[in-house]
């Protein structure tokens, strides 16, 4: 070949070969990412058996609820996260209700699916049954339709590491079969995405409770506030994102933007710490120690760490108070008859379900029953409405009432000793996040 047309089909022959190798690459991904998603969702049996009726992410847990009308040939039935290959398990309770099923992943708002331990990758949320077709066990994925009023959610993971995975939920249809993707990537922390708000009640003309000791006036609201400012840094020297209401003297309103029944959710939290100290209505040596303010439907096991942490590393003790216990140290204060009667706004939209304070209460959502939707606004209080009162994506909120300022042995335990306080939380949510 002579030297010049060599040249020339070099120069179509080497762009050639690489537009080819290229277009490889891109039916080569396109295989590893869709193709595989997409076998997957061939396998899901087009006949939809399932309905949801609830979802809620509270706290690092989502919960969901709804009925299952399963195929006659059914031997078992599990709820996964699934992508063909891989299934992460979700919690099941089943009950029967005329012919069909009524699930619930967990009647506790904070239990449920762990948000926290889903690995990276695609999964679609699907009931998995064991079929029985002519003595053989064969397996069925069944998916899932949204009948509830809610719709995609969104959530990032715990800052560990510095990192943080983003979780997408996410409605869809394939061939006309409703599906419920989870998308699972490693994504930076948005700006206004936190990991856990601190709330130091009262402040600026609100002092709170007060206490004396060797002549020294106390104020609840300076206490509150030197615990708060301690955990936010021990919190931070464990990298984790914290948010707080005040970080001084001052007011902090609480629903209107950056309050104490809105920072939270705004900032996606996924635990509010509201810290106070306690006092009784006369000096008294019975009462003292620690009390732990907890929501409605949750299981104990944060607060019970809570209490164990607190009372080892601030030296302290439960309080001996019996109303509103549910549990030693931890307190459910649910509106009575009589609040409910005493209610300013009539028709009220309490019950006795619900719990007393606000910030708890109005934190939670729809998990925590949120009553504000704004009926109050016209009263001379000024309260305007939560605006996360219809919210099913929320932050889990506990009270933390850490002891009697007007008990002198509580008070000599708590001025100076801040630090105890703020280390026994710290590490009551350590070893919370750490249980299996
Ligand atoms: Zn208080």
């Amino acid at each position: 070949m002579n030297r010049r047309i060599k040249e020339k089909y070099l120069k179509i022959f080497i762009p050639l070969l690489l537009g080819v190798v290229f277009l490889l690459l891109i039916w080569l991904g396109y295989r590893l990412f869709f193709v595989k998603e997409k076998t997957f969702l061939e396998k899901i049996d087009k006949s939809v058996y399932a309905s949801l009726t609830y979802e809620a992410i509270y706290g690092i847990h989502l919960n969901l609820k709804g009925t299952f009308d399963p195929p006659d040939n059914l031997e078992d039935i599990k709820l996964v996260l699934s992508n063909g290959k891989e299934d992460v398990n979700l919690p099941l309770e089943l009950k029967e209700k005329d012919g069909y099923l009524e699930f619930v992943t967990s009647n506790f708002n904070n239990k449920g699916l762990n948000l926290e331990t889903i690995p990276q990758g695609t999964y679609y949320l699907v009931f998995k049954g064991t079929i029985n077709e002519n003595n053989k066990e064969i397996i069925k994925y069944y998916s899932i339709e949204n009948k509830s009023e809610y719709g995609n959610l969104d959530y990032y993971t715990l800052t560990k590491n510095q990192k943080n995975n983003k979780i997408n939920i996410e409605w869809n249809t394939y061939e006309e079969c409703p599906t419920l993707r989870f998308k699972i990537e490693e994504t930076p922390l948005p700006e206004n995405v936190y990991d856990i708000t601190i709330d130091p009640g009262h402040g600026g003309s609100d002092i709170g409770a007060t206490g004396k000791l060797n002549n020294i006036e106390y104020h609840e609201s300076d206490l509150n506030l030197k615990v708060s400012l301690k955990l936010k840094e021990i919190l931070e020297q464990q990298g984790y994102k914290i948010a707080i209401t005040r970080t001084d003297d001052s007011y902090v309103n609480i629903y209107e933007p950056h309050g104490s029944a809105t920072l939270a959710n705004e900032t996606k939290s996924k635990f509010n710490f509201a810290i106070h100290h306690n006092s009784f209505a006369y000096e008294t040596d019975y009462l003292k120690g620690l009390e732990i303010y907890v929501a409605n439907d949750i299981e104990f096991d944060f607060a019970n760490i809570l209490i164990k942490n607190i009372i080892n590393d601030a030296n302290t003790q439960i309080s001996p108070k019996e109303i509103y216990q549910v549990a030693p140290g931890i307190y459910q204060r649910f509106f009575s008859e009589q609040d409910i009667l005493e209610d300013e706004v009539q028709p009220s939209n309490k019950d006795t379900s619900m719990i007393y304070y606000y910030n708890i209460r109005e934190l939670g959502g729809i998990s925590t029953k949120s009553t504000n939707d704004g009926r109050y606004a016209n009263l001379e209080n000024g309260l305007i409405a939560n605006p996360f009162n219809k919210s099913n994506n929320t932050t889990e909120p506990y009270l933390l009432e850490l002891g009697y300022v007007n008990n002198e042995s509580d008070l000599k335990n708590i001025v100076g000793n801040e630090e105890k306080y703020a280390t026994g939380i710290a590490n009551a949510l350590k070893e919370y996040l750490e249980m299996p």
